[in-house]
């Protein structure tokens, strides 16, 4: 089974992932030991500027390592590293995820509605090899 989720901030306060994860196990009796997952491409913590309460509720859902650099008012947070911290979380194996480490907003081949203002649409293909 392939499930594919979108998280962006919001969605992983709201906890998008750890319900995808309950999801399969409820639904479709996947134990989470079981998956591997793949981050996909996100504003990374080199562009990804927020207001310091905002990182705050990041650091305390998904650990300090959420924000990369701070400043008085505003800190640079992770995306990425809290979707691991939340995958972690409900069980799935660290070793078992695998980060893509792209920038959407650096990597021009992306839209990014915070470098250039203007949204655009995204794709994401999933399946399974044997
Ligand atoms: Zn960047």
């Amino acid at each position: 089974m392939v499930a594919v989720l979108h998280a962006g901030r919001k969605g992983l306060l709201d906890g998008v992932l750890q319900n995808g994860v309950a999801r399969l196990k409820n639904d479709y009796g996947i134990s989470a030991s079981h998956i591997s997952a793949a981050i996909g491409p996100a504003i990374g913590p080199c562009c990804y500027e927020v207001e310091k309460e905002i990182g705050l509720g990041f650091e305390q859902k998904f650990g300090g390592g959420v924000i990369k650099n701070r400043k008085e008012d505003r800190v640079f947070l992770d995306l990425q590293e809290a979707a691991e911290s939340a995958l972690a979380g409900s069980g799935v194996a660290k070793e078992r995820i695998c980060i893509l480490d792209i920038c959407t907003s650096c990597n021009r081949s992306f839209f990014s509605y915070r470098r250039d203002g203007v949204t655009g649409r995204h794709g994401a293909i999933a399946w399974i090899e044997e």
